[in-house]
């Protein structure tokens, strides 16, 4: 079977960065699966996968804009320590939720934290970064209905 929009795959995959150094793999676990077509993956990669078949592996780069985006300097912002008073055990790569003026919750990281400052960055980690896919695709079949309809795949231990 093809991937196509609307199959789930499930796919074994090794993810490199620039230098070759390896960011995750899904080696030692079960392979990822996703449904192609509904973004469950980045778009890159969802389009260097499209009409491959079961069996097959490849080696796929994604750019950063077809990845996780440019990396923003303006994103990274100092916030008074006096502020985070509430934070219990703040420690570095913790992640806080944050909210901009419209009221959109989004995720920042703590990246350093000095004596009256702490500094946190609003990028992906991955963000600015070209991407390097070794994939191999382990199964493809059609979605179910359920699946489609929640944009997402259901395994075995999914509860619903
Ligand atoms: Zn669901």
């Amino acid at each position: 079977m093809t991937i196509k929009k609307d199959k789930v795959v499930e796919m074994h995959y090794t993810l490199k960065s620039d230098s070759g150094e390896v960011i995750d793999t899904s080696k030692g676990n079960d392979p990822m699966p996703f449904i192609q077509g509904h973004g469950n993956i980045i778009p890159g990669l969802e389009r260097a996968l499209e009409g491959m078949n079961v069996g097959e592996s490849c080696d796929v780069s994604v750019n950063p804009e077809d990845a996780y985006g440019a990396h923003h300097p303006e994103a990274i912002q100092d916030i008074p320590m006096e502020a985070m008073k509430s934070i219990e055990n703040l420690e570095l790569g913790m992640e806080l939720q944050s909210k901009d003026d419209q009221g959109n919750v989004f995720i920042v990281r703590v990246k350093e934290i000095k004596e009256d400052l702490v500094t946190v960055d609003a990028n992906h980690p991955l963000a600015g970064q070209t991407l390097h896919f070794n994939v191999s695709i382990e199964n493809v079949r059609e979605a179910t209905k359920d699946e489609l309809n929640h944009g997402h795949v259901h395994t075995s231990s999914c509860s619903h």
